[in-house]
């Protein structure tokens, strides 16, 4: 594929790596490439022109030519545009090479900061433009988010949930956030506001991560759970709820949770063993989305040693098929920053993620950008390729609703108009370190 032909616009390079600094006298316009917007199933045969201007998309088809002679021009034969990928569950102060919460509270304090940032500009240079933090013990993503906001250092947009309420001696509860009466969900919550968090994150069940926690344990009574959401709606949040157990599924969903994480559907005998069908159609009915956190560790357990279909699979499979015949909403999610789990790997979890609920490309592209961004409540700002959304976008070499995998190392990863392609992002390697 010849390269992008930068040579027609001197200034080009120059404005790219001052970025943030000249951000007012970026405009240009991007020829010969075909755009996916997210509504069509299928790219269209035709080349599109899509114009940028400052941090946002002016406009793409025809109109992107109108009154565009002083815009830069760039051609992009044969390539495809679409939105920068949003990744809802990920935690950036977790490094996912450390198997336990001692461990994690451990990591000496500048290291932690200077990792956080590291795994922010990773991710960014993997394409992921936009991310939900569901979860830290010291709202140190809430500073990195300012950082990256004022163009200090690279990183994707952040959505912040703080400290994730649970019960006393419950899952996270290293975190800070212990609450049982509905005084201490007021302040939990008012704790988080203050922060600036985004979403209120609540640990609904028990998780895996935590000593003595057990996930289809049930942290709070439904009651306790609508104070939850209720107080997190007075502050205009909303809530995410960590739910493993059938049980505790069942009453996030009927507390009014807006997106549900993880959705194991976990019973007596481990994770999917207790699948309800009724409740997968209250929760399509309900319009609540499953966030279901398939990451690059399930792509890893798809089939055993003899290549056999293994017993997780089958049943994880089975799950996420059901909530999808019932008509359950998805969002990608992955988790980042658990055991084994790197940040930047949102896309081999995007493409477990359609093995194991037989999506089609075009369905898991959609859980990571339009559905996610509308899902997260944020479909006004990014997700898809329209007029006056944010120039988050990838430009890629092939056509991903063939193949996910042509989003892998996009050829430029656009953020807030910012131009980040291989020269400015540098090579591979670098993205492996920074994922630790
Ligand atoms: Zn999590």
């Amino acid at each position: 594929m010849p390269k992008i032909d930068t040579s027609a616009t001197p200034a080009w390079r120059w404005l790219a790596c001052c970025g943030v600094k000249l951000l007012k006298e970026k405009d240009y316009l991007l020829l010969g490439a075909r755009v996916w917007e997210s509504g069509n199933d299928s790219l269209s045969p035709l080349s599109s022109p899509l114009r940028v201007r400052e941090d946002r998309i002016v406009a793409v088809g025809p109109a992107a030519l109108e009154g565009a002679s002083e815009a830069h021009r760039l051609e992009l034969p044969g390539r495809v545009i679409v939105p920068g990928l949003i990744d809802a569950h990920v935690h950036l102060e977790l490094d996912p090479v450390l198997r336990t919460p001692a461990e994690q509270l451990a990591v000496p304090e500048p290291d932690r900061i200077a990792a956080m940032e590291a795994r922010g500009r990773a991710m960014l240079f993997a394409g992921i433009t936009t991310a939900r933090d569901c979860g830290g013990g010291r709202h140190r993503e809430h500073a990195l988010r300012a950082r990256i906001d004022a163009g200090l250092v690279r990183g994707p947009r952040l959505l912040c949930c703080g400290q994730p309420l649970t019960s006393p001696a419950g899952h996270c509860s290293f975190w800070g956030a212990e609450v049982s009466t509905p005084d201490e969900i007021a302040r939990a919550v008012a704790r988080q506001i203050e922060a600036g968090s985004d979403w209120i994150k609540l640990m609904a069940t028990g998780g895996i991560f935590t000593p003595g926690s057990r996930a289809r344990d049930t942290q709070f009574e439904q009651t306790a759970m609508q104070s939850v959401v209720a107080a997190a709606a007075r502050a205009g949040r909303s809530v995410a709820a960590h739910c493993h157990g059938t049980r505790g599924i069942a009453a996030a969903v009927r507390a009014g949770a807006r997106t549900i994480e993880h959705a194991s559907f976990a019973g007596e005998k481990g994770f999917a063993t207790e699948l309800d069908e009724s409740l997968m159609r209250e929760m399509a009915q309900t319009g609540v989305w499953v966030s279901p956190t398939v990451n690059a560790g399930w792509g890893r357990r798809i089939v055993d040693e003899q290549g056999e279909p293994t017993d997780f699979f089958l049943r994880m499979s089975r799950c996420l098929r059901s909530q999808r015949a019932q008509g359950v909403r998805f969002i990608a999610s992955t988790d980042a920053g658990i055991p084994g789990v790197a940040h930047p790997d949102l896309l081999d979890g995007l493409v477990a993620f359609a093995h194991f609920a037989a999506l089609r490309p075009v369905d898991a592209l959609r859980a990571a950008t339009s559905e996610a961004a509308t899902a997260l409540g944020i479909a006004d700002r990014t997700g898809s390729i329209e007029a006056g959304l944010s120039a988050d976008l990838l430009v890629v070499e092939s056509d991903p609703l063939v193949d996910l995998e042509a989003l892998r190392d996009p050829e430029v990863v656009v953020f807030r108009g910012e131009w980040l392609d291989r020269s400015v992002r540098g090579g591979g390697p670098i993205l492996a370190d920074a994922a630790r």
